[in-house]
């Protein structure tokens, strides 16, 4: 046996599963095919404070790159809505390379330029096939991301509505003050079917600028294309320099499926569970309840449930309300769009606050005081779209 339990994939997921369940006494063996942690890094590259709360992390200078005051909304027709709510610019490498350093501490044992090929049960045990040989522990967690092999080489369906992963590509520009603001910018309707267009200020003159959509094919490219025109136009910019490109798919409306059987769990984007801190907080779960039942002697898919009870309990509601909300939100037209934004716009939203379903609470309150008939437009959930 090399470990009691192997991790596949360094990923946010993989470094917090890892972290944690050898924190609690564990002999953790990390596998990952990259040769060097982050490079070449993941397109990610922001996050809010409040999910990082919610992981009980502290976020670190050493990977900010420039700090955010909250997120402007903007309608097809440029109407905003104002969010203040403390976030960061990160450098993804450098990110990862944070957490990497502080697993390694607490006695985990990576091994990096090591590609996972196969997962096989022998006996009581699991035989892991990698580039570098044959690895055994008593249980395993993917978290090898979005296209995970490893699930579905095990037969597991780790998501549901796999046709809605927003495919997304995101360019890391250059042109003078672009960096400088304070507000990441969300442009949301049809210019972008399913979810959305993005500015993210990265501090002096860097900045990156992103275009997401949904059913419409993993090419994203013709949207960026129309985006980075329009971005220009709105910005006032003749050209912008483009530093570097990235991409990849975002599991952001996809719902969590079976993601566990006996001995073996996933964790983030290779369970349907989308963005760094929901796969962080994942990977934390995941952790803790591998160590408890490698401790116990019981790896059975009923011990191993604890991390669905646990996951279900702080995120499904979170999870189905954010499906509905970017579902009615493909459906509905610009006109639409607008017309709902009008009644969030240049008003005081600092009263938006706790997780996602008070939050949701707040806004259909304050749209049935402010205007009742702005919740009709949410009919188009209902749209055979
Ligand atoms: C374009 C784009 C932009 C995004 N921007 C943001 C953002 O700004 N903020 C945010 O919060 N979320 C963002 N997301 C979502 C977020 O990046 C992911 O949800 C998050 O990275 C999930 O991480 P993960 O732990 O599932 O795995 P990943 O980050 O995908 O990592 C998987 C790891 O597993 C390793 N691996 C894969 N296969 C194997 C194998 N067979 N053997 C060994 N190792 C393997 C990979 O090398 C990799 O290191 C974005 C997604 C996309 C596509």
């Amino acid at each position: 046996m090399d470990a009691d339990i192997i991790v596949i994939g360094a990923s946010p997921a993989g470094l917090m599963a890892a972290r944690n369940a050898c924190e609690k006494g564990a002999d953790v063996l990390l596998l990952e095919r990259k040769e060097e942690i982050g490079t070449l890094p993941h397109p990610a590259n922001s996050f809010f404070k409040g999910m990082l709360d919610r992981c009980g992390e502290k976020a670190d200078s050493s990977y900010i790159v420039h700090y955010l005051k909250g997120m402007k909304i903007v309608s097809p027709e440029g109407r905003e809505v104002i969010i203040e709510t403390p976030g960061y610019s990160i450098d993804k490498t450098k990110f990862d390379r944070f957490y990497t350093e502080k697993v390694i501490k607490t006695g985990v044992n990576l091994r990096t330029g090591v590609e996972v090929n196969d997962i096989r049960k022998e006996g009581g045990e699991f035989a892991v096939w990698t580039s570098s040989g044959i690895f055994r522990s008593k249980l395993v967690i993917i978290s090898d991301g979005i296209n995970s092999k490893m699930a579905s080489l095990l037969g597991l369906k780790t998501m549901k509505h796999p046709e809605d992963i927003a495919w997304g590509i995101e360019l890391d520009i250059r042109a003078a003050g672009l960096g400088k603001p304070e507000m990441f910018e969300y442009y949301v309707g049809n210019h972008a079917p399913g979810w959305k267009t993005t500015y993210a200020p990265r501090g002096g003159d860097n900045a990156a600028i992103g275009a997401y959509v949904r059913r419409c094919g993993k090419d994203v490219t013709p949207y960026l294309n129309a985006w980075i025109e329009r971005f220009k136009k709105l910005k006032g910019l003749e050209e912008i320099e483009v530093v570097r490109k990235l991409s990849g798919g975002d599991p952001i409306v996809t719902i969590p499926g079976e993601y566990i059987m006996d001995g073996v769990m996933a964790a983030g984007g290779a369970a349907g569970q989308s963005g760094i801190g929901y796969a962080m907080r994942a990977g934390q779960i995941c952790g803790d309840v591998a160590a408890d039942a490698v401790r116990k002697g019981d790896i059975s898919k009923n011990a191993l449930s604890e991390y669905r009870k646990t996951w279900e309990k702080e995120f499904k509601v979170e999870h189905y309300l954010g499906r509905i909300g970017l579902e009615t939100l493909r459906k509905m037209t610009d006109r639409e769009i607008d017309e709902m934004v009008r009644v969030f716009e240049k008003e005081d939203l600092s009263f938006i606050h706790g997780s996602a379903c008070e939050q949701a609470m707040h806004v259909f309150t304050f749209m049935l005081k402010k205007k009742p008939s702005a919740m009709l437009k949410y009919r188009a959930f209902l749209r055979n779209k």
